[in-house]
C-alpha cells in the first residue's frame, strides 16, 4: 500500500502553483500521479522513465502490450518525440491541439520502450485541461499517462473515480473537478500518407476530414463487434465495463420498455441508462438520466456506468445512439462495455 496523497486544486490552502509544483516533483522522482484532462482523468509517470511507466502498468493491472499515450504541453515538445511527420499532421495539430485527439507517429526512442509497448511508433497528445497543461509545463518531460482507473473498468471522469480505483496503488491524485468531454481521445495513426482513426473520441471523424480530406477508419478498431449474438457477460469485451452486466438495447422507446418489462417479470432489478427524452416516455423504476445532446451523453456516460451498483441492480438497459460527431465514441464504448447487445 502507498500512502495515496489528494490534492484539491482551489479548495486546498496551497495556491494551484504550489499543488501543480508538488505533483511535479513527484511525477519527476519517478512517482505516478494521476490528473485530470479534459477527456478523463489520466495516471501519470514520466514517459522517459521505465521503472516509472513500469507503475502505471502495475497500478491498473494493465496488460503489458497495449502501449500508453506520451502527453506534452506543447507543439515543439510533440515534435522533440518523434522522426519525421506527414505534412497534414501539423495541419491536424495547429487545428486540434491542445485537445482531445492523439497522434501516433514514429517514435525516436525517447520515450522508454514500455510507453511504446516496443512499437516503433507513439502516441502523442496534448491536452487542453488547464491543469493537466500546467502540470506538462511544470514537469518538462513527456508524461505517459493512460486513464487512472483499474484496467477492465469504465474510466474515470472525476477524482472520486480515481480514488475507488486506485487508493493505495499510486502516489497522489489532483482534483480538478469532473472532466469535461468524457470520453478518451480520437486516436489517428499517422504513419502513412492517408491518417486512419483507430479509436474514435473527442474529435469527431467529420471535423478531421474538414481538415485533410480522405480519413480512414482502421478496419481493425475494435467496435467490440457484439452485433451478430448475444454475448455472455465476461467475454472478450470487457473493456470499461461496470459492475453490473450493461444489456445494449437496439429500436425505439417501446422496444427498451418491453425489454425492460420482461426482465422485471422474471424478478431481475433492472436499471437504465438513457437520456432525458426517452426516460420522459417510459415507465421504470431505477433510471439514470445521460442528459440532453450526445455531448452531455459522452460527459454523463462513465460515471453513470459506476453508479449502479452490484446488489442493488442486476442488469442495466442502455439505449443506443446515432453514429454521428461524438456518438462514434459514445457507441464505441458502449459496445465495448456491454456483456449483450439486443438487436431489434
Ligand atoms: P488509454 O490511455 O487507457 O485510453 O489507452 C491508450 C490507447 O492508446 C490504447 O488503446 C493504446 O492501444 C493506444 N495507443 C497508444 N500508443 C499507441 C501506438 N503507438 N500505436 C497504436 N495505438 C496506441
Ligand atoms: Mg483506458
Amino acid at each position: 500500500m502507498i500512502d495515496t496523497k489528494r490534492w484539491k486544486i482551489a479548495e486546498s490552502g496551497k495556491s494551484k502553483e504550489e499543488t501543480i509544483a508538488e505533483a511535479a516533483q513527484l511525477l519527476k522522482a519517478g512517482h505516478t500521479v494521476a490528473f485530470p484532462t479534459e477527456t478523463v482523468y489520466g495516471l501519470g509517470a514520466d514517459a522517459t522513465n521505465a521503472e516509472a511507466v513500469a507503475k502505471i502498468f502495475q497500478a491498473k493491472g494493465r496488460p503489458q502490450d497495449n502501449p500508453l499515450i506520451a502527453h506534452v504541453a506543447s507543439k515543439d515538445q510533440l515534435l522533440k518525440l518523434v522522426d519525421s511527420l506527414p505534412d497534414y499532421v501539423e495541419n491536424l495539430i495547429d487545428a486540434f491541439s491542445p485537445g482531445p485527439i492523439t497522434y501516433v507517429l514514429p517514435s525516436n526512442g525517447i520515450c522508454a520502450e514500455n510507453v511504446t509497448a516496443g512499437l516503433p511508433t507513439v502516441g502523442v497528445r496534448i491536452p487542453s485541461h488547464p491543469v493537466a497543461l500546467a502540470l506538462l509545463k511544470v514537469c518538462d518531460v513527456p508524461i505517459a499517462a493512460p486513464s487512472a482507473n483499474l484496467s477492465g473498468k469504465p474510466s474515470p471522469t472525476t477524482a472520486d473515480h480515481v480514488w475507488e480505483d486506485l487508493n493505495g496503488r499510486i502516489a497522489g491524485i489532483v482534483d480538478g473537478g469532473p472532466t469535461g468531454v468524457g470520453v478518451e481521445s480520437t486516436i489517428i495513426d499517422c504513419t502513412q500518407e492517408t491518417p486512419s482513426i483507430l479509436r474514435p473520441g473527442g474529435i469527431s471523424k467529420e471535423e478531421i476530414e474538414e481538415i485533410v480530406g480522405k480519413v480512414l477508419v482502421d478496419p481493425a478498431l475494435d467496435n467490440g463487434d457484439t452485433k451478430e449474438k448475444p454475448k455472455a457477460p465476461g467475454m472478450k469485451y470487457t473493456h470499461y465495463a461496470p459492475e453490473v452486466p450493461l444489456w445494449l438495447v437496439e429500436g425505439d422507446n417501446a422496444r427498451l420498455q418491453k425489454v425492460y418489462q420482461e426482465l422485471v417479470d422474471e424478478g431481475k432489478r433492472v436499471g437504465v441508462l438513457a437520456n432525458r427524452n426517452t426516460l420522459e416516455k417510459l415507465n421504470v423504476t431505477d433510471q439514470i438520466s445521460l442528459g440532453e445532446s450526445l455531448e452531455e451523453v459522452a460527459a454523463n456516460l462513465y460515471d453513470s456506468l459506476r453508479r449502479f451498483k452490484q446488489g442493488e441492480i442486476d442488469i442495466i438497459l442502455c439505449e443506443t445512439y446515432p453514429e454521428i460527431g461524438i456518438g462514434q465514441a459514445i457507441m464505441n464504448r458502449l459496445r465495448k462495455a456491454a456483456s449483450r447487445y439486443v438487436e431489434k
